[in-house]
């Protein structure tokens, strides 16, 4: 018999159970007889503690230098790079994503690491003049506080990384709770942390569900804001607690993406670009294309081939290196995939691939789901317009670019589109009119880098980008200073300054 392992809480730089004792299991979405651990089921109580911790630690880390908390994190760069693959396999065996995807995920994080380490000896400020004589004016980052995190299962590294790193080096201390899905990999992150040598307090870890443990972090008084990844149904009620409190917050939700394929594109590159964003990670994705829009001229040749290389996808347990599709995160979202399939099928669309869960074999005790692939779509069908979160793409005839471009922006999301053209002004025409927060020409609608500005429009977002040179937007505020060295009163607005 295997040990059952049990994770437990950070809070103030140690390793705790919950106040309630209660834990919840993590079992292995490929394989469900496989328990990767139990993890602490936190209330409110452990959430408070948490953000106790964070607030004193918080006036201590608030005054260390910044250029020192960035060697911090270099260090726990370091590491990361050397536990990448056992991190990697921890990470497919809780979220079943295939393991070179996983690798890419703690590549994120350690990209994301050494990226805003850097700005430990950047951070720029502004300097500015003043309208009047004998007075200098400039502005600079403040931390905000204890930053409250909530993330979700589909990056367990990644996504944290782009949250507590920035967090981290612009002074404030962090309250992180991880999807129920995916705890260990935010454990792994915080044991790196830990070993780095981040103080005690600093960041702080709470595992348990989004309504006993998210939502305490949420309406908090002591979390200075809140920086929430998830379902743009939760991101709503977060902003509905924090805006009574004057509480910044930062959402990024989910995502209805588009492929638009033109008359002119390269088919096969279009056809690989569809297949990777529509099926990759399961179509488990905020940047999942699960929409293929192509125009009418090229659309039978596009579907044969896209269909043909769809089929020869192979699912499986993603620590299988020679599997393409990992299984779908749990039981309910296997379901609600279903389901909307069987809309798809209702509203008239012609399943060309796919549409069945997997049960059978080696898939019986996981939550398997065909890679499915609905074509003729109308636009208006809800398999278009909603977004599905697993395997599923939907593809849509029409007759020009405008036609397309139509199509994209008429779902309420906004987070990445894509155009295949080799037409270098249509492309551009695409580019200026998509009006989404990420945009790619003759590539597929994932593939963000960290260093450039993530996230998106509509219900997607709510205005900010994280990652980039805007993550640290989401993580400080501005202060504007004056220093009046006139040695009298000067006032702005009033005071007229005489040509000499
Ligand atoms: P989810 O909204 O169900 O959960 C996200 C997190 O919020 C989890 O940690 C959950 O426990 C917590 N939560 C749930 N209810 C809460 C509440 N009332 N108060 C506070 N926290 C609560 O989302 P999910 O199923 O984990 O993730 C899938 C969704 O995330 C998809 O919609 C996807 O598009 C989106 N997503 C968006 C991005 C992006 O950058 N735009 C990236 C990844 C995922």
């Amino acid at each position: 018999m295997t040990k059952i392992r049990t994770f437990k809480n950070f809070i103030d730089g140690q390793w705790v159970a919950c106040r309630s004792g209660q834990t919840f299991e993590n079992r292995n979405p490929a394989n469900q007889d496989d328990l990767v651990g139990l993890f602490q089921n936190s209330s409110a109580e452990d959430v408070n503690d948490a953000v106790e911790a964070a607030s004193r630690a918080y006036q201590k880390w608030r005054l260390y230098p910044a250029p020192k908390r960035a060697e911090l994190l270099y260090r726990a760069g370091q590491i990361l790079i050397e536990r990448k693959e056992e991190f990697a396999h921890d990470m497919t065996r809780e979220m079943g994503k295939v393991l070179k995807e996983s690798r890419g995920d703690v590549q994120e994080a350690i990209d994301m690491t050494f990226f805003i380490a850097g700005e430990g000896r950047r951070m720029y400020g502004h300097t500015a003049p003043s309208e009047l004589p004998n007075k200098f004016a400039m502005s600079v980052r403040i931390p905000l506080g204890v930053c409250g995190l909530i993330t979700p299962w589909n990056f367990p590294m990644a996504i944290p990384s782009w949250k507590m790193i920035p967090a981290l080096i612009c002074g404030n201390t962090v309250v992180i709770k991880p999807a129920e899905d995916t705890p260990l990999s935010l454990v792994n992150f915080c044991q790196v942390l830990e070993e780095a040598g981040i103080p005690p307090g600093v960041v702080n870890l709470v595992s348990g569900s989004g309504n006993d443990a998210g939502a305490p972090l949420v309406r908090h008084p002591k979390t200075a804001m809140i920086s929430f990844t998830g379902s743009t149904a939760v991101g709503r009620t977060v902003a509905a607690t924090c805006a009574p409190q004057n509480k910044p917050h930062h959402l990024e939700m989910g995502g209805k993406n588009i492929i638009m394929v033109l008359d002119d594109a390269n088919i096969d590159l279009a056809v690989e670009g569809a297949v990777w964003g529509g099926f990759g990670t399961t179509g488990q994705r905020c940047t999942a294309a699960s929409r293929v829009a192509v125009h009418k001229k090229i659309y039978k040749e596009f579907v044969n081939r896209f269909v043909r290389h769809a089929k020869r996808l192979r699912v499986g347990e993603g620590l299988n290196e020679k599997i393409d599709l990992g299984p779908i995160i749990n039981a309910s979202q296997l379901e609600s995939v279903s389901r909307y399939v069987q809309i798809g099928k209702r509203e008239g669309a012609k399943l060309a691939l796919g549409g069945d869960v997997l049960r059978k074999g080696i898939y019986k005790k996981g939550f398997f789901h065909e890679p499915t692939i609905f074509i003729d779509a109308d636009p208006r069908m809800r398999i278009a317009l909603e977004e599905i979160f697993g395997p599923v793409v939907t593809v849509l005839p029409v007759n020009s670019l405008e036609e397309a471009i139509e199509v994209g922006n008429s779902v309420e999301y906004g987070l990445a589109s894509s155009i295949y053209t080799q037409n270098v002004d249509q492309a551009f025409v695409a580019m200026r009119e998509m009006y989404t927060g990420i945009f790619y020409v003759n590539a597929s609608t994932i593939g963000a880098e960290v260093h450039l500005p993530f996230g998106g429009t509509k219900a997607t977002g709510n205005g900010h980008r994280e990652a980039g040179h805007t993550a640290l937007d989401v993580f400080s505020e501005w202060k504007s200073i004056y220093i009046d060295f006139s040695g009298k009163l000067q006032k702005a607005q009033i005071d007229q300054v005489e040509v000499y």
